[in-house]
């Protein structure tokens, strides 16, 4: 197993993990496609200091461990590289889910479905969301025709164990975003349990605002020889 994450290791934006993007500025700048330029051109020139640090390493594939205050600018640190993985292996229609995003409550995926609308608008991706207090039984049929799904633990859960055809064995990138929120609304057990589901070979992202006990055991049983990224030493 990849070792225990330690206590905040505080590496700053261009920290320890080579990347010969980390002294990157713009998002002009990263190795993404044109359309994902494009995408972001409209709001987005700058990074923030949790994109600079962990976009270099998380578009060449590595897995990250994640910590910024709330504000900070997570969602892109990780729907950009959603986009860009799926963008290069060429996902389409036929190829099923390849990417999950797991957010806390409906409102936040909410704001991320959102905002991955905005960034992806010039790709020909297609994106769901699977939260509680819709139709679930319209969503059993578009489950598999989705390449990106934006979903809350449980409504995740209900789909693997309800929806026969529904298929997570070709997923190529997963989110755990808020996880310690994901953690304190006690859906630990919802992810062991997704995680059950998912291929062991994969990417996988999480991002926290504060990096507690709980958050670290959860990037142990998830992450695969991450690279440690904190902004702010205290979140
Ligand atoms: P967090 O998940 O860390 O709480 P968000 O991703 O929700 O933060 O971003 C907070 C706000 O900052 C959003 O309104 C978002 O549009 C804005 N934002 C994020 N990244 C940038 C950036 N690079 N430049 C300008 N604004 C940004
Ligand atoms: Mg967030």
């Amino acid at each position: 197993p990849p070792p225990p994450p330690s206590a905040p290791v505080g590496r700053l934006p261009g920290g320890e993990g080579f990347s010969p993007y980390s002294g990157c500025k713009l998002f002009s700048q990263l190795p993404i496609s044109q359309k994902t330029k494009d995408g972001l051109k409209v709001k987005y020139k700058e990074m923030s200091d949790i994109q600079r640090a962990s976009l270099p390493h998380s578009l060449c594939g590595r897995d990250i461990l994640g910590a910024a205050k709330t504000g900070s600018g997570k969602t892109l640190a990780f729907i950009i590289p959603v986009i860009e993985k799926l963008y290069r292996l060429r996902w389409g229609p036929e190829d099923g889910v390849g990417a999950l995003v797991i957010s806390p409550t409906k409102d936040l995926a909410v704001q991320l479905f959102e905002e991955l609308k905005r960034v992806g608008k010039y790709h020909t991706l297609s994106a769901g969301l699977l939260v509680g207090g819709r139709d679930v039984k319209s969503e059993k049929e578009r489950v598999n025709t989705l390449n990106i799904i934006i979903c809350t633990p449980g409504r995740l859960l209900q789909h693997m164990n309800e929806t026969p055809n529904f298929d997570c064995s070709q997923l190529q990138i997963l989110v755990l975003d808020e996880a310690d929120r994901i953690l304190d609304h006690g859906f630990r057990a919802e992810v062991d349990a997704i995680l059950g589901e998912l291929p062991r070979v994969r990417q996988t992202l999480l991002f926290s605002a504060t990096q507690t006990k709980s958050v670290k055991d959860l990037a142990r049983v998830s992450l695969s020889n991450p690279e440690y990224i904190s902004v702010h030493a205290e979140a």
